[in-house]
């Protein structure tokens, strides 16, 4: 792709930072030095219930300890207008419905392609009247999505299978991480998504909503793999023994944790000395 490469590194501030992150943002930084590129970075703060001012200065901070730094900083929290405008976009197409599916009747639903609950479209076409409560979804058409993941190769995936008509807004009044996040790699012009595999199954409906949006050509796209904490556990903010804060404190270097968030442990073995 001709053109400036823009990546992005975009933690949620739910938690602190951990060793997942810094291998992100490992793969973050290389690319942008390769290739004389960009990192924005990018607060995922959409969910007002779980993110934290406290967890993100935490990050902030950690980061800068790492030697990560930045050429641009944003919120999602202070990036409202463009989600509307975005979802104005698409209630233009016709595609946004309200949605009161109580939760519990969501994990009900069968299973779509990956296991994953996919939503059967129940409120599609029942008029549910938008309103303090409701969610807001929508309509996928069954699109086949294919891009070629750089580390994984050729993908095909079908959203409107694995996950069916999908959440825009909350019932609380949040964006949706899927959402914001087709929205701001198009307004922001990332060319680059470099994340773990956690998110592949992800990757397929962001590229569909951003079609939606009018993005002619979707960023490409590389989703490495994830530190685990023993071969079939990855790695969450609940780890305390992880969390980079929790290193610093037990005396680990800077060079220390970038040399063990370098690269996966072979199977069987734990990433951290126990
Ligand atoms: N905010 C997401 C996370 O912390 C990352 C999303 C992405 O890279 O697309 O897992």
């Amino acid at each position: 792709m001709d053109g400036l490469l823009v990546t992005r590194f975009a933690p949620a501030p739910t938690g602190y930072l951990h060793l997942g992150h810094v291998v992100n943002a490992r793969h973050v930084w290389q690319a942008a030095r390769e290739a004389g590129g960009r990192v924005l970075l990018r607060i995922e703060d959409h969910d007002r219930q779980r993110c934290r001012p406290e967890y993100e200065r935490a990050m902030l901070e950690d980061l800068e300890w790492l030697g990560f730094t930045p050429d641009d900083v944003s919120r999602q929290s202070e990036r409202h207008a463009v989600y509307e405008e975005a979802l104005e976009e698409l209630r233009r197409q016709g595609l946004v419905y309200a949605c009161d599916c109580p939760r519990a009747a969501l994990t009900e639903h069968e299973p779509g392609t990956d296991g994953e609950r996919r939503y059967p479209g129940t409120c599609r076409g029942r008029g549910v009247p938008e309103g303090p409560g409701t969610g807001l979804r929508v309509r996928l058409d069954p699109a086949i999505v294919r891009f070629d993941d750089l580390r994984r190769g050729p993908q095909t995936q079908c959203p409107s299978e694995q996950c069916g008509d999908l959440l825009v807004r909350d019932r609380l009044g949040n964006w949706t991480y899927q959402f914001v996040a087709a929205v701001d790699d198009f307004r922001q012009g990332v060319t680059l998504v470099i994340r773990g595999d956690d998110l592949l199954a992800s990757t397929g409906r962001q590229i569909q909503l951003a079609r939606m949006l009018g993005r002619s050509e979707p960023p490409r796209f590389l989703h490495h793999a994830l530190v685990m904490k023993s071969p079939h556990q990855k790695l969450s903010k609940s780890d305390g023994d992880t969390g980079i804060r929790d290193l610093r404190a037990r005396g680990w270097s800077r060079d220390e944790v970038l040399a063990t968030a370098r690269e996966n442990p072979a199977p069987g073995h734990r990433v951290l000395p126990v």
